[in-house]
């Protein structure tokens, strides 16, 4: 699932990496940068050769899972059976191939807040996703991986200058801010973390700002401040772009990303407006940090020499480049540790046909992402304050220990939970403590929570399960 991409990470050669292995990611995406359609194709045919024979060499489940399948010479990607989140998890230690990474070092390792920024056994990063088809997610990157991520990153996301770039704004003193979920080994944060643990002189250029405080403490916090540039969520840049608007917040930016959520155009419009500065979009997730990054044309690319994306329908069935899918299968042509091949992302994604006008021969993509909404609620002091959705769905992941939900704001002051699949009978009472204590601590009056037994609802237009939805009339504050 889409996840906010920090892509920061300009000089990965420090940042806790292996020197060799960073120069040879980097030569690697230098080459694939400059490859036609045909060779790029090729490319992904050798990488996909190499990844089957090792996944089926060193990972039971695969071995097992590929059993039937002919030999690697003449196999072809659409005869492996795809996989989800749920097997994943439920199969980890099979499906990892290295005896030391299995599930009980993960878990222990993401138990510990103050292990943030660093590498299971010096090695591997570990991202836990937020729960957004009802399971959580746990997943491990080895350092080869780190470094074509942010080989991937420098070299396209922020384009080739990007190194002599980031040298000059560090000379100019300039900032750079994550607005994000903190409450967890998300991939976002970690990277940061990652970051600052190899460059402790980087700390007062590089901060995570977290979203789970009041809107004006956050607004003091970017005040003093002072970022050059500000990554974060569509949905929390809205909200901050009202305090910007409002004359409270007083940032002048350079450049803001975002990610992890569907952005309209108009809200793309308001943001640029706002802020006055660049608005560049990303699509990343735990399981592959860098999957594709905007162009001049404001079109998505897909990495397509390092991820292969397959768009299918709610049978797994291909979709045809122009249509607008169910899911999307990711398969990971890095990462060695714990092998990604079919796996069902989640997302709904429209692969484009043609060539984008800036010439690039990697592929364009639309993607749909989360589309939750944010929730206004009267503030005790008076007035309204915004709830942005992925906030809400940390503190009830990380706070009520719940996965298959829904939050329904029914009236200004009114908010239902419903709760799917099996939970255990706390589970209710946890929601309740957990979001009484978040709407107390973000200065929200008397909200009436509700926690029900009725499963989360599909939206009856779309058929999308939306994990925050705002059903007050937009009029009402
Ligand atoms: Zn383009």
């Amino acid at each position: 699932m889409s996840d906010l991409n920090p892509s920061i990470t300009e000089l990965p050669f420090l940042a806790g990496l292996d020197a060799a292995l960073w120069a040879e990611a980097a030569w690697q995406v230098w080459q694939g940068s400059r490859l036609g359609a045909a060779e790029l194709a090729e490319c992904r045919r050798r990488r996909l050769l190499d990844l089957l024979r090792h996944a089926r060499s060193a990972s039971p489940f695969y071995r097992d899972l590929h059993a039937g399948l002919p030999n690697y010479g003449r196999v072809c990607l659409a005869d492996c059976p795809a996989v989800d989140k749920r097997t994943l998890m439920r199969e980890f230690d099979r499906v990892s191939t290295r005896p030391e990474v299995n599930l009980r070092t993960v878990e222990r390792f993401v138990s510990d807040p103050a292990r943030l920024g660093s590498l299971l056994h010096g090695r591997y990063a570990v991202w836990s996703s937020s729960g957004t088809t009802g399971h959580p997610g746990l997943f491990v990157h080895d350092s080869r991986a780190l470094a074509v991520y942010d080989a991937l990153e420098t070299q396209r996301f922020r384009g080739q200058a990007a190194g002599v770039d980031q040298m000059v704004s560090w000379m100019r003193g300039e900032r750079y801010a994550l607005v994000a979920a903190t409450g967890g080994h998300f991939a976002g944060v970690s990277s940061v973390q990652r970051l600052l643990r190899a460059l402790p002189w980087m700390t007062p250029f590089v901060r995570a700002c977290s979203l789970l405080q009041p809107i004006d403490r956050l607004v003091a916090e970017l005040n003093a401040y002072g970022p050059a540039i500000l990554a974060t969520y569509p949905t929390a840049a809205e909200m901050l772009a009202e305090e910007q608007a409002s004359g409270r917040l007083r940032l002048r930016l350079r450049e803001l990303w975002t990610g992890g959520e569907c952005m309209a155009p108009a809200t793309r419009a308001r943001l640029q407006s706002v802020f006055g500065c660049r608005v560049r979009n990303a699509y990343g997730a735990s399981e592959f940090l860098a999957i594709a990054w905007e162009c001049p044309h404001r079109q998505l690319h897909v990495n397509s020499d390092w991820v292969i994306l397959e768009p299918v329908d709610a049978r797994g069935r291909p979709v045809a480049p122009g249509e607008r899918s169910h899911s999307v299968l990711l398969t990971n042509l890095v990462n060695r540790v714990q092998p990604l091949i079919r796996y069902d992302l989640g997302d709904a994604v429209t692969m484009r046909s043609g060539r984008c006008p800036c010439g690039s021969a990697f592929p364009v993509i639309a993607v749909e992402g989360r589309c939750d909404d944010v929730l206004v609620m009267p503030l005790a002091r008076g007035g309204v304050g915004a709830v942005v959705p992925l906030a809400l769905e940390t503190v009830l992941e990380e706070r009520a220990h719940v996965h298959d939900f829904q939050v329904v704001q029914t009236a200004l002051r009114a908010v239902t939970v419903r709760l799917g699949g099996e939970q255990p009978a706390s589970a209710a009472s946890a929601v309740r403590r957990a979001l009484h204590a978040y709407f107390q601590a973000m200065g929200f009056a008397d909200i009436a929570l509700d926690v029900g037994d009725q499963p989360p609802r599909r939206d009856c237009l779309s058929g999308k399960l939306r994990r925050v939805v705002r059903e007050v009339e937009r009029a009402s504050p």
